[in-house]
C-alpha cells in the first residue's frame, strides 16, 4: 500500500544484500523512488552464500526477537506474494540439530548411533544426540540468493526502483542532512546522486564510512559455506 510520507521521496539505498535490497523494495512498494547502488553484483556476499535458514523463536530472549519474530512471519506472506516455493525455493521445514563426528577410517563403513529414531535414512556417518530445533510452523529455508534477486526484480518491474552498478565512495552532508551520494571514480562536478533520504546497507563494508564508524562499531565475521 503506498504511504504518504514516503510517495515520490527520492531514496538511495547503497548495498545490494538482503538488508538493502528488502529496504529498497519495501519503501518502492510503499511509492518511494528508490535507487539501489551495488559495487559488484546484487547477493554477491554473505546474502548469496548463507544458509537461508529462517526461525521464527531462535532469537527469543535476545534484543532481536521481536525482529526476528516479524520477520519469519513476513518472509511467510512474502512467499505467498512472489510465489516464492517455485521463485526461491521457500520451504517451510522441521529442523533437526545433531553433532557428527569425523572418521580417517575408510574401511569401517559410517554408521548411525541406534538410539537415533529421530534421524533421517539419508543421514550418514557418526550422527549422535539429534534434537528437534524447529517444526514446520517455526523453522523455514529460502535461497538466499534467489530471494533477494527475486526481490530486486519484482521491485524493478512493478515498481520505482532503479538498479545502478558503482561503488559507493562518500556521502556529501549539508548541516545535519544527508544530500547526495558520490561514486568512486567520479569527481566532483561529474555526476553526483541526490537524494531526499539515503540508506546504507553495505554489510562489513559499512565500517569503512566514517558517517557510519563514527556511530557504531561494524567488524565482519568469518564463517564456512558448504555449496
Ligand atoms: C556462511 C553463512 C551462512 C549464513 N547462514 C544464515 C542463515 O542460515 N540464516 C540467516 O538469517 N543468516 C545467515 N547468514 C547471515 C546472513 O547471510 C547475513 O546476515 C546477511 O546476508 C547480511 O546481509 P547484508 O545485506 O547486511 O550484507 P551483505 O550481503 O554483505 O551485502 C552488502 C553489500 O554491499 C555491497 N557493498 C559494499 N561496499 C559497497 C560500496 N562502497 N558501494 C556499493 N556497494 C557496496 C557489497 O558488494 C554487498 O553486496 C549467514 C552468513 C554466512 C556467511
Amino acid at each position: 500500500m503506498e504511504n504518504p510520507t514516503v510517495q515520490n521521496k527520492r531514496v538511495i539505498v547503497c548495498g545490494g544484500g538482503v538488508i538493502g535490497v528488502c529496504t529498497a523494495y519495501f519503501l518502492a512498494k510503499k511509492g518511494a523512488s528508490v535507487t539501489l547502488i551495488e559495487k559488484s553484483s546484487v547477493a554477491c556476499a554473505a546474502s548469496g552464500k548463507a544458509g537461508g535458514f529462517l526461525a521464527l523463536d531462535w532469537c527469543d530472549g535476545g534484543p532481536v526477537s521481536n525482529l526476528a519474530r516479524t520477520s519469519f512471519n513476513l518472509h511467510r506472506s512474502l512467499a505467498l506474494e512472489l510465489n516464492g516455493p517455485q521463485s526461491y525455493g521457500y520451504r517451510p521445514l522441521n529442523t533437526l540439530s545433531i553433532s557428527l563426528t569425523e572418521t580417517t577410517s575408510s574401511s569401517s563403513p559410517p554408521q548411525q548411533q541406534s538410539s537415533s529414531s529421530l534421524l533421517p535414512e539419508w543421514v550418514n556417518g557418526f550422527a549422535k544426540n539429534p534434537k528437534p530445533i524447529g517444526t514446520t510452523e517455526t523453522t523455514a529455508q529460502v535461497h538466499p540468493k534467489l530471494f533477494t534477486r527475486t526481490l530486486i526484480s519484482s521491485a524493478m518491474n512493478n515498481y520505482d526502483l532503479k538498479l545502478v552498478i558503482g561503488e559507493l565512495d562518500r556521502v556529501e552532508v549539508e548541516g545535519n542532512c544527508a544530500k547526495s551520494v558520490i561514486l568512486k571514480g567520479e569527481e566532483e562536478g561529474s555526476r553526483a546522486i541526490e537524494a531526499d533520504s539515503i540508506v546504507l546497507a553495505l554489510g562489513p563494508w559499512s565500517a569503512r564510512l566514517p558517517l557510519i564508524s563514527l556511530l557504531f562499531r561494524i567488524s565482519g565475521l568469518k564463517a564456512h559455506s558448504i555449496v
